[in-house]
C-alpha cells in the first residue's frame, strides 16, 4: 500500500453566524495516498468549499485532524496548489502566461535554468507553448484555465486541489481539460483530489469517488472506480462499467439529498 499522503480525521466545523450555529460538516474522515486522484462529490451545500477550505490551511476545523505528509495542517502548506473555478480572478492581468506561471517558483531557491526549464515544461505539459508571451485576457477561458494548471504543474506540489475547476467552461473545453488532468495525472504521477458537483466528471476521472451526505456532513460512501486507467472522453464513457458507476453515483446523491442514508456508528 502506499504512502498517506493526505489524512482527514473526524473533521468537524460548525460555523456562528448571527442566525445561530451552522454545523457545517459532521464528522469527516478519509486518506487519500500518494499518485492517487479522488474525487470528491456531494448535492449543493454539503460542505464541499468547507472541506476544501480547511485542508488548505485556510479555515480552523472545529475537530478533528488534517494532516499532509504526516505534518499537521494549520496555515496553507507549502507543498499544496490550488486551482479554482474562477481562473479569471487567480491569474494576473499585467503578467504574461510565462509570467503567471513563474510567480509561485519565485519563492522557491531555483536557479534560472531550472525555473525556466520548469516553466517550458509545464506549458508544454498543457499545450500552451505557443502562448507564452500572451496575456491571459487574450485568451479564452479554457486557455485560462490551462495557464492556472501550468503554474500548478511548475511548482510541482506534493497534492494538486481543484475545486470545481471546470464548472465555468463549455462542454467541449472542458472535456479536452478532464482529459488533460487525467494525463497529468497518469504520466506525472500527480496526487489530485478533484471537488465537483458534476456525478460523470467524478466517474471518468477519479479513482475513488468519496460521496458526502448533505450537511452535517460525513462521508457516505468511498467507491473505488474500476474503470481501466487509460481513460479517455468517448470510450470510457461507452463502457458499461461506467454507466453502472454513475448510476450508482447519482442514486448516493439522490439519497444524500433526501437525507436517507444512515452512518453506520463505530
Ligand atoms: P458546498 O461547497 O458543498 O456548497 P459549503 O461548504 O459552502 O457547501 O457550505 C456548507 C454549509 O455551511 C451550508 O449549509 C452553508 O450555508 C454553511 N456555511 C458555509 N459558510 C458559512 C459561513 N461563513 N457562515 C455560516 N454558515 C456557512
Amino acid at each position: 500500500m502506499p504512502d498517506t499522503l493526505l489524512k482527514v480525521e473526524n473533521l468537524k466545523k460548525t460555523y456562528e453566524s448571527s442566525t445561530g450555529i451552522v454545523e457545517a460538516i459532521g464528522d469527516i474522515s478519509f486518506a487519500m495516498h500518494q499518485g492517487e486522484l479522488v474525487c470528491i462529490v456531494g448535492p449543493s451545500g454539503c460542505g464541499k468549499t468547507t472541506l476544501l477550505k480547511c485542508v488548505a490551511g485556510l479555515l480552523r476545523p472545529t475537530a478533528g485532524v488534517i494532516e499532509l505528509d504526516g505534518q499537521p495542517v494549520t496555515d496553507p502548506p507549502e507543498n499544496m496548489a490550488l486551482v479554482f473555478q474562477e481562473y479569471g480572478r487567480s491569474l494576473y492581468p499585467w503578467l504574461t502566461v510565462r509570467g503567471n506561471v513563474e510567480l509561485p517558483l519565485r519563492h522557491k531557491k531555483l536557479s534560472r535554468a531550472e525555473r525556466d526549464r520548469l516553466i517550458d515544461d509545464a506549458l508544454h505539459a498543457v499545450g500552451l507553448d505557443h502562448a507564452a508571451k500572451s496575456y491571459p485576457w487574450q485568451l479564452s477561458g479554457g486557455m485560462q484555465q490551462r495557464v492556472a494548471i501550468a503554474r500548478a504543474v511548475a511548482y510541482q506540489p506534493e497534492v494538486l486541489i481543484m475545486d470545481e475547476p471546470f464548472a465555468a467552461v463549455d462542454a467541449q473545453t472542458r472535456a479536452d481539460l478532464e482529459d488533460l488532468v487525467r494525463t497529468l495525472h497518469r504520466e506525472r504521477g500527480m496526487s489530485i483530489l478533484f471537488v465537483t458537483h458534476d456525478i460523470d466528471e467524478s466517474v471518468s476521472l477519479g479513482e475513488r469517488v468519496v460521496v458526502l451526505s448533505k450537511s452535517p456532513t460525513w462521508v457516505q460512501e468511498d467507491l473505488h472506480i474500476d474503470l481501466p486507467e487509460d481513460r479517455d472522453q468517448i470510450t470510457t464513457r461507452a463502457m458499461p462499467r461506467f454507466t453502472e458507476l454513475r448510476t450508482h453515483v447519482y442514486e448516493q446523491i439522490q439519497r444524500a439529498k433526501r437525507g436517507e442514508a444512515v452512518r453506520a456508528q463505530g
